[in-house]
Parts: C-alpha cells; structure tokens; sequence
C-alpha cells in the first residue's frame, strides 16, 4: 500500500469512556466485518475481559475507508489496555503507531487513566485527536468537557469530535478526521528490512503469533528472518493483517501492522521491541526496543486439593506461554503444601490468572496475601561488596541480625475525586504513609498526586478508595524507585510454632494494629484442643498481640464411654476423614480452611 493511504492509530481512554464500543463502531462503519458477524465489542476477546468490560491484550484490525477525496485508506487501530497494571503494554503498543484517538466520556470529564494513557501518546509523540462520547446522553457537557481537556492535558479541543459509539453519530467524521490528521507513516520500501515485534500471543494452532509494524523494506511469505537481539533465524509461515480475523496476505511493507508466524514454540522466545530483519542483506541497525516488563507484585498459589498440583501445574505453565510477565516458581509451605510463587505486574494481572485457573482449568485456589519486592541490604564488613537480596516471599526474611536495612518500592499515585470526598481521599493516603505531593483542580474535581508505598496499595487500597468515594475517585499510579524504610518481618506463632504462609511484611508502625487482626481471625478459626493454644504475632523474638484459644472441655467421644462401640468408632474414622484437610503444627491441627479465611482481606 502507498504510505501515504496508510493511517495507524490507537485509542486511549479511562476505562468505561467507551473505546472498545467506538472501536466496534468503526469496524461497522467501514463494513470490515459482515454484520452478520457483528457482536458488542469484538475486540475484547477473553471472557474476562467481556465479564469485566476490560481490555488486556491490545487487539489489533485493519479497516478500509473511502474518504472524502474518493481515495481508499488503510487505517489499522491498534486496541490497547486501558488498565494500569498493564500501563507497559500501552506504551510499546503507541510506539507502532502514529497518532491516538483521545476519547473521554462527555457525561464524566477527564479521569485518571485518560491522564496516564494520553501521557504515554504525548511520549510517543502522537497526534491526538479528541473524541467526546456519549452526547446522546442527556448528561453530556461536550464544552465543559473540551475545556478541561485543554487545561489539564493542555492540548487544542476545539475541533474535537462530538460522537455517539451507541447511536453511530459522528462515526464517519471520526474515521475522516484520523484522515486527514493523523500523520501517514514513514518509510522506505527499497531500504533492508526493518521491522518492530509488538506483541507476541501463544495459538493452539498456528504456535506463537507475532505482531509487526513495518518501518522498513518489505517481507513476504516464505522468507528467512533473523531476530536482531539474540539473532535466531525463523522460516517465515505465514504473514497477515487482522481484519479482524486472520487473512493472509502476499506482503507487509512500511508503514503496515501485520502478522507472521514462524514455527516459533515460545512466547518468551520473541522480544517485544526486538528488531526483525531478513537473515541475508537485512539490517544492522536494532530500533530502540523495550525493557522487559517486570512483576511487582507476588503471592503463592496453592490448591484446595493437594492433589491437584500437578493440574495446577499444567494450567501455569500454559498460561506463562503466553503470558511473559507472569513468572512462576514452586515454592512449599508447610501450611499449604506444594504450590507456585508467582509475579504480576500487579493486582488486576493477579486476578485475571488466578480467576483463569480457577474458570478455565477448574482448580480451587489459595492465594497468600500479596506482597510486593523489597530489596533487602545485607550488613556487610569493611571493604566488602555490598549485599542486595531481592525478597519475593515473606517467608524467605533473613534474620534480622544479618540486615543492614529494607528498601521498599514506592509509587506516585495520582487520585481525581470531586471535591466533597476530598478529605476522605486524604485521610485513606495519609493512613497508608503517603507523602502528599500535589493538590490541583482539573476543573470541578480536585486532582491528588500521593507518593505511597505500593505495600500499601496491594492490600485493598483500590477498594477503600472506591468505598470513601462512592465510587467517584479514579486512580492511577507509575513506580518511582525504591525508598528505605522501617520494614519487618512479622510472622504468626501457633502454639509456639511458627506458620510460614502467615508472614508478612509490615511496618513497624502498624505491626501491632495488624498482628492484633490477625491473631483475633485465627482465634476464630481454629478449633479448640485438648489444651490451651497461644496464638501470636511476633517481630523477631519480640511478641507484638497475642490470644490464648482455651482447651475444649470434652473429648468428643468421651460421652460414647461404655456405650454403642460402633457408634464411637464410626465418630473416630469420620474425624480421622475431616484430619486429611487439617495441618499439623507441632501438636495442633488447623484446618486448612482456617488459612484460607485468614488470607482474606476484610
Ligand atoms: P471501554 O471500557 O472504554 O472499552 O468502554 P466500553 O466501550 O466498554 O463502554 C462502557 C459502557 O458505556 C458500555 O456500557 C457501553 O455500552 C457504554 N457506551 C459506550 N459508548 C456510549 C455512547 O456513546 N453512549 C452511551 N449512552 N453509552 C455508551
Ligand atoms: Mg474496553
């Protein structure tokens, strides 16, 4: 195709403004699905994220459209994201293209995520055009909302287009606007080729799909590719553009988005941001490429039912296929049995795997309380090279007389809530040892930007912030780097014995607040012995809340003595039965659904 009948653009929006419906709208419009084919929000393709109304994957399609100077463009829309967690996969999706679709609900204004993701657009330096949704609705202020569009984002919206995704009013000026001002790509199509791994996603059929953008030359079916970053060679099987099924075509030249498949058997195979080029007389010359995306955030997860490990196995390894940010290990407990420490680039990233799991593979799960990475300082002696330990589990804490000091991550957290929940925004920030860094107004909502320690926002912070707020509050948050702090261990002693899938990280400060609730829950929930079992929370050596669970009265089967011996003996197998769910801590038994109700977070 001629470059410059080639649009590329993405489109980006607080979640709920209505991108994958207006997506939906242009798909129509341009008639590239039969309408016949036509469902809500086709691009959105897992179940959860048609269950959640989210996007994970950016989905890509390639549409056709007649504009007005009679000429046939190309304008290939590249979905993305719109969630934090996974802020990573929108950033290298915007570097394939050119310009972005700014689409923000009329009815509600600018939110925190439109603010994150129109940031990343400015970064990849797109042309931006704003779209207000919505204006069907009889809540819609098209010009409050354009004006507060320049002055928070501070970008032209004069000009922006007024549109419906729900009535198809203003659709086929949207797709003239990304005409005629969105930038056509550059390129060579005569110089070697050069072209951009964007995403990569694991096919049952077809093995690891790969996602291009072409900068460079051109690359047909059947030809030899090389990787630039680890310079493996592929044989080419297939190319393609998404339409948005899969159709096969003769070539990707500059400026197109499309697809090959290489026999590849990994996801972890291909690199996102890697170069692509052809393995005789192709380029030297590596694009940018990205940093790996790393996980922030760990938990263990164990089945139900032990026996299900190697179930569980299975379904992770599956999911890690396609999936490279999402890393496992087995890790074992003696609460828990065997499982899987695993990393997520955060809470939404957790949920999603272990609901899949739970839905797709069908394995009843523990989740231990998340956490995130502390970098541990070893005390080191004179002259020798510092120590640093990357600490993913709790469990694994050295002991203290061989830590110098605790690094935590931190994030910078920026909170839009109108102004009568204000105060209760502040207080939740302030509570999670926030340190307030700036307070604006972004028309009639009052703009917080926190930096909080991200320790703090895995336990329910997003929950609490939505249940102040009434749901008002929209949140963003970007890492900042590591910062020391007062950080211990705290671990949970049942009869004297330490439970590992009990510890955690906390502050020193709240260490007695949350050993408090804790020992109180478990009180709860384990069942009274023989004997009398202290139940504590302790730093160290040092015991911060302590309960005493008293002794039970009776033995259950004493009121059998001298009575129907089949009676006792049925009583003793059906306890025997209901042992094989509990643990054994030296000389007490939990059972395991103690620990599942103690891991939930009220
Ligand atoms: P996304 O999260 O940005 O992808 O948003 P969706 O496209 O899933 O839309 C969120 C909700 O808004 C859905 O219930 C849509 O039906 C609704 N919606 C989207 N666009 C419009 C519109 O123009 N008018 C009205 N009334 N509702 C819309
Ligand atoms: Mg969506």
């Amino acid at each position: 195709t001629d470059l410059s009948r080639i649009r590329n653009f993405s489109i980006v929006a607080h979640i709920d403004h209505g991108k994958s419906t207006l997506a939906d709208r242009l798909i129509q419009e341009t008639n590239t699905v039969a309408s016949r084919d036509m469902k809500e929000q086709l691009l959105d393709s897992m179940d959860i994220e048609r269950e959640r109304g989210i996007t994970i994957k950016a989905n890509t399609v390639r549409i056709e459209f007649t504009a007005e100077d009679g000429q046939d463009y190309v304008l290939n829309l590249i979905d993305t994201p719109g969630h934090v967690d996974f802020a990573y996969e929108v950033s290298r999706s915007m570097r394939a293209v050119e310009g972005s679709l700014l689409v923000v609900d009329s009815t509600q204004g600018v939110e925190a995520q439109t603010l994150a993701n129109v940031y990343q657009a400015i970064d990849a330096d797109h042309e931006i055009v704003p779209v207000l949704n919505k204006i069907d609705l009889p809540a819609s202020e098209p010009e409050r909302v354009a004006e507060q569009i320049e002055d928070v984002i501070g970008i032209d919206a004069t000009d922006a287009l007024l549109v419906s995704a729900k009535t198809g009013e203003g659709i086929r000026e949207t797709l003239q606007a990304i005409v005629d001002k969105l930038p056509a790509p550059a390129g060579d199509p005569d110089a070697p080729l050069k072209a951009m791994l964007v995403d990569s996603w694991y096919d049952a059929y077809l093995g690891v799909i790969v996602l291009i953008r072409v900068v460079d030359g051109k690359l047909k079916k059947g030809e030899r590719v090389k990787f630039l970053s680890n310079g493996t060679v592929h044989h080419v099987d297939r190319i393609g553009v998404f339409r948005p099924a899969m159709t096969a075509v003769d070539e990707l030249g500059p400026g197109e988005i499309g697809f090959l498949t290489a026999s590849i058997k990994q996801v972890r195979d291909t690199r996102v941001g890697d170069t692509i080029t052809h393995e005789k007389g192709g380029t030297t010359d590596a694009l940018p490429g990205f940093a790996p995306s790393q996980p922030v955030v760990f938990c263990g997860l164990f089945p139900v039912d032990s026996a299900q490990f190697e179930d569980l196995r299975d379904a992770i390894e599956k999911l890690a296929l396609n999936d490279a940010s999402f890393s496992h290990e087995v890790e074992s407990s003696a609460a828990l049995g065997f499982g899987f420490r695993c990393g997520f680039l955060g809470l939404l990233h957790l949920e999603v795997i272990r609901d899949r799991l739970e839905r797709e593979y069908d394995i009843d799960l523990i989740t231990t309380a998340p956490s995130v990475v502390y970098h541990i300082h070893m005390r080191t002696k004179e002259g020798e090279a510092p120590e640093i330990i990357e600490l993913h589990n709790p469990a694994d804490m050295p002991d203290l007389t061989h830590v110098d000091h605790v690094e935590e991550p931190r994030i910078k957290a920026t909170i839009l809530v109108p102004d009568e929940y204000l105060g209760d925004v502040l207080k939740l920030c302030q509570d999670r040892r926030g340190i307030q860094l700036d307070l604006t107004y972004a028309g009639p909502r009052a703009m917080v930007v926190y930096d909080l320690p991200l320790n703090e926002v895995v336990f329910d912070f997003y929950d609490r912030l939505k249940s102040v707020t009434k749901g008002y509050a929209s949140f963003d948050y970007q890492m900042i780097g590591y910062r020391e702090d007062y950080l211990v261990k705290m671990q949970v002693l049942v009869n004297e014995e330490p439970v590992d899938a009990l510890s955690m990280m906390v502050h020193r400060d709240r260490a007695e607040t949350r050993g408090r609730a804790m020992v109180e829950k478990l009180k709860e929930l384990i069942p009274r012995h023989m004997f009398k079992i202290p139940i504590q929370a302790a730093i160290g050596g040092r015991v911060v809340a302590r309960e005493t669970l008293s002794a039970m009265r009776k033995d259950v089967t004493a009121k059998c003595y001298g009575g129907d011996a089949t009676r006792k003996k049925k009583l003793l197998e059906k306890q025997k039965a209901g042992k094989k769910k509990m643990r054994q801590f030296g000389k007490v038994e939990i059972p395991q659904s103690a620990f599942i109700n103690a891991l939930k977070m009220d």
